[in-house]
Formats: structure tokens, C-alpha cells, sequence
């Protein structure tokens, strides 16, 4: 694989960065997840908002400007021949002379790295014509969820405790109600209205959470955006989780308890159906 770091296109083995680099030592950094389907990316121009707002948030500098980064993905989806797959991309606060906690002067710079994973047949996953499972978890991260920071280790103890319970996935449970799964937003299906938490610092403002948003009230099905207990999921029509990786993905099975028929539901393959054609349409 050719890598992209700091300037640089590399064979991975050769791409490196310093042990001093905040993003290794505090978690200080941010990232995104673009797909890519037939060599094009999905909602480019999200991701890049989204970044530029989390860097914001972190008072840290675009280590490039947007024509600039559209350019880095388009090359190295060239170099890799990627058909079907992620971008991963992540800006940290660079590398000081020394650990310390308080932030380095303006003239460290950010360290910027991006790779492709190929996933042949993204958009065909059996687990899309199955369904997945999900556990319930109580939702022990940090207050500021909506930055998408690299500070992943609580959804990945996350995972983990569902790969042990025989479960996919993880929900997150907080103050009673699910805030999001361990890497995508959550929605349940009751007498045809779509139920998703409501945007605020406790989620990740998904970039296909509001694409799918949007289409299912282009097509005029009924949104409700407010929190939902695990509880009122169990007893749900369908469920379904949204990311930029998974696109629209049925949730069959909540604690143990399947949803319906135990099939995915006709709102979340609909949702599906339209966000991939949709994606598709509008991919750079
Ligand atoms: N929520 C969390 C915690 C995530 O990590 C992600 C994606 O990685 C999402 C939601 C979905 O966001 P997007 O649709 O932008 O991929």
C-alpha cells in the first residue's frame, strides 16, 4: 500500500512518525472515514466540513486546504487502485521536542496521514442482507463526542464486550436513553416514524446521518429526532445504525431480543436503496 504522510506518498513500511507525536501520547487528534465506491468518494465534502469544525473545536490548523485534500484522497485511491474501500485520515497536534501537556507553540506542525483499505463489494455486504445484532452498554466517553477525535479505546472495549456476548455491535446507554453505537448513529423504526437521538455534544454529528435524514424526509416518511430508551428499541418495528462505512445497516437483534421477524425491516433496506443511489449520484 502507498501511504500519504506529511507530504509524502510512501510504501507503508516506510512511513513513519515520531514517538513524541501527541496524537500517540494524548490521543490529540482528529479523524475521518470517507468511502469510496467505484473509485469515487462518497460525501467528500462532508467529511472535509467536518474536519475542518473538528480542528476548530481543538484549536488546531488545517494542515491543508480543502482542493488540496480532495486531491490527496483522488491520488492515493489512484495509486492503490482502490474500486470499493475506506480513506482513513487523521490530523494530530504534531510532534514537540518533549512530552508536555500544554499545547506546543504554533510553529509544531500538525502531522497529517491518510490510507486506503480496500473492501471489494462495500455496498453488497452480506451483513446488509442480514442484519446485525447489538448489545447494550453504558456510554463512558467523554463529554465532547460531537469532535471526532482518535480517542477510541471506550467503543472498542465497546466492541469487544458485544464480540463476547455473540453480539455485532455495541449501543450506548446514557441517563436511560441510547446516545449512538460504538462507530455509527442509531435510529429505531416505530409505526413508520424514524427515530433518532437529536444532534448535541452527547453524538457524533454523522455526515450519513444527515444524508439519510434529509432523503427519508424527501420522501416524506416521518423523522423524530429525540432520544429513545432501550426499552422502547426492544419493542421497535426495526432499528438500523448509518456511518460512512457501513452506509444504512439493519439492526435485527437488541439485548437478545430480535425486532420484528428478526429480518431487516422494509424502512431500513428502503433507506438503504435510496442513500446508495443517492451517494452514488453525487460521488467526486
Ligand atoms: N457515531 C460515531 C461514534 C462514529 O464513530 C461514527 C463514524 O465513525 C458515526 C457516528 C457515523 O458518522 P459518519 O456517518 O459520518 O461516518
Amino acid at each position: 500500500r502507498t501511504v500519504y504522510v506529511n507530504g509524502q506518498y510512501l510504501p507503508e513500511q516506510e512511513a513513519s512518525v515520531s514517538i513524541f507525536d501527541r496524537g500517540f501520547l494524548f490521543a490529540d487528534g482528529v479523524y475521518e472515514v470517507t468511502s469510496v465506491l467505484g473509485g469515487k468518494l462518497i460525501d467528500f465534502d462532508g467529511h472535509a466540513r467536518r474536519l475542518q469544525r473538528s480542528l476548530g473545536e481543538m484549536e488546531m490548523r488545517a494542515p491543508v486546504e480543502r482542493g488540496e485534500l480532495l486531491a490527496i484522497h483522488r491520488e492515493l485511491v489512484t495509486l492503490n487502485e482502490i474500486e470499493d474501500g475506506l480513506i482513513y485520515l487523521q490530523v494530530t497536534r504534531g510532534a514537540p521536542a518533549d512530552r508536555d501537556f500544554v499545547y506546543p507553540d504554533e510553529d509544531v506542525a500538525p502531522t497529517i496521514v491518510l490510507f486506503t483499505q480496500s473492501k471489494p463489494g462495500l455496498a453488497d455486504s452480506p451483513a446488509a442482507r442480514a442484519g446485525i445484532s447489538v448489545i447494550t452498554i453504558p456510554d463512558a466517553r467523554w463529554g465532547r463526542r460531537d469532535i471526532k477525535t482518535v480517542q477510541l479505546l471506550y467503543p472498542s472495549m465497546g466492541k469487544m464486550a458485544a464480540k463476547k456476548a455473540g453480539a455485532d455491535d455495541a449501543w450506548m446507554v446514557e441517563d436511560g436513553q441510547v446516545t449512538e453505537g460504538t462507530s455509527n448513529n442509531a435510529y429505531i423504526v416505530k409505526n413508520g416514524a424514524i427515530i433518532t437521538r437529536q444532534l448535541s455534544t452527547e453524538i457524533l454529528h454523522g455526515i450519513t446521518r444527515a444524508a439519510v435524514l434529509r432523503l427519508a424526509r424527501e420522501a416524506q416518511m416521518t423523522v423524530e429526532e429525540r432520544g429513545f430508551t432501550p426499552d422502547e428499541a426492544r419493542e421497535a418495528d426495526e432499528a438500523f445504525v448509518t456511518s460512512a462505512s457501513a452506509f444504512v445497516m439493519p439492526v435485527v437483534k437488541i439485548d437478545g431480543v430480535a425486532l420484528g421477524e428478526g429480518t431487516p425491516g422494509p424502512v431500513a433496506r428502503r433507506l438503504r436503496e435510496i442513500y446508495l443511489e443517492e451517494a452514488l449520484k453525487i460521488a467526486i
